[in-house]
């Protein structure tokens, strides 16, 4: 067995799946699985389409192309808008795309219109959180010069929330993205069959039945792979929050003071650690690091174990409380949040093992 060692369980990936498809279809919505927080794994992949997600959302090209090859047919969405140097190949991989710039838009009309298929575009509407799309007062007019762009279908809208700027999607948030659905469709004279609502921070809308009629998909990542909501990071009631586990080993465990002895100054990223005083305490060195884990989302499952922090390689833990069964050889299991997963999953140091039927 070679560690670290993310370990996958389908069955449990299935299932959050068939639970949050089947929540939005009772309110009208479809559900779009996101890969991404697993580098989309095609295990996962085939999960989430076997659970009922009806398109497969990824921010990387080169992931739609893997899932494409896999030999994946239902529709594919390109999360994050391509360069203008990836038009051609984001066409090719992806059916629909999430985007904001009328040059981009342009570039992927013209890269379908050589294919002989129409690019289908979300026109994504910033509704304060600031990382992509265009202000609200301009989506009618970029809209219309998107909806005359020969080569691809304005297909609907979309936005995105609680990603950069952490603003929370409320039902007015979402009301004021339907206003601009109305809006967008009176100045391009027909409707829009799609509004793309937002991410696994709009769970917490849908459980409390907050979410206002007319959205009709959403884009969900973490929800599916972990379990939770990505506000209050809640589970989601019928969810498995255990469907990843990290496994890694101990390569030395040495009594130590837990105050640095000399000088301080800055650690191997430029940040100054502060340390308490506990005196001294039996630490483990566990063989992974900030290359492979973001040691604040990991969440240590044996009793004494507390992760200190990670330099790139060498994950420190305090075990002075977990006695002697921690030791060199000792395998440490952890669970893992989003940002852990994420970083895990492009790891190549991480090994990764599907667990079959396992649940
Ligand atoms: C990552 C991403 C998602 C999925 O986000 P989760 O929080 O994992 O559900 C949805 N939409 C866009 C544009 C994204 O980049």
């Amino acid at each position: 067995m070679s560690y670290p060692l993310l370990t996958i369980d389908k069955a449990k990936i299935k299932h959050n799946t068939r639970i949050l498809s089947n929540m939005l279809l009772q309110q009208g919505m479809r559900l779009v699985g996101v890969a991404k927080g697993t580098c989309a794994n095609l295990s996962v992949v085939q999960a989430m389409v076997s659970g009922g997600a009806s398109a497969i959302g990824d921010s990387r090209i080169d992931n739609l192309k893997r899932i494409r090859e896999w030999g994946y047919k239902g529709e594919t969405i390109l999360l994050r808008a391509p360069g203008h140097s990836q038009c051609d190949e984001a066409v090719l991989c992806a059916d629909t795309s999430l985007n904001s710039e009328i040059t981009t838009v342009k570039l992927l009309g013209e890269a379908a219109s050589k294919t002989g298929k129409m690019h289908k575009v979300i026109l994504m509407i910033d509704l304060g959180d600031l990382r992509e799309g265009v202000m609200m007062e301009q989506a009618p007019n970029i809209a219309l010069e998107m909806d005359r762009t020969t080569g691809v279908h304005l297909a609907g809208i979309g936005a995105n929330l609680a990603c950069y700027g952490g603003v929370i999607p409320t039902s007015e948030k979402m009301g004021l993205l339907l206003q601009v659905k109305n809006e967008v469709e009176q100045r391009i004279g027909r409707p829009l069959e799609r509004v793309s609502g937002g991410t696994s921070a709009n769970i917490k809308l849908v459980i409390d039945g907050q979410m206002p009629s007319g959205i009709t998909e959403l884009r969900i990542g973490e929800g599916i792979l972990l379990g939770t909501e990505a506000i209050m990071r809640e589970a989601i009631p019928g969810c498995f929050n255990d469907a990843f586990m990290l496994r890694a080993e101990v390569i030395e465990v040495q009594r130590k003071p837990s105050k640095p002895i000399g000088e301080v100054g800055q650690d191997a990223f430029g940040n100054v650690p502060v340390f308490e005083d506990r005196g001294i305490r039996r630490r483990a060195i566990v063989s992974m690091g900030q290359q492979d884990i973001d040691p604040s989302a990991l969440i240590p499952r044996s009793k004494g174990v507390e992760i200190l922090g990670a330099s790139s390689d060498h994950l420190i833990c305090d075990v002075e409380d977990a006695g002697c069964s921690v030791g060199v050889g000792s395998i440490l299991e952890f669970a893992l949040s989003y940002s852990a997963l994420l970083k895990a999953s492009t790891s190549p140091f991480v090994a990764k093992e599907v667990l079959k039927n396992a649940r």
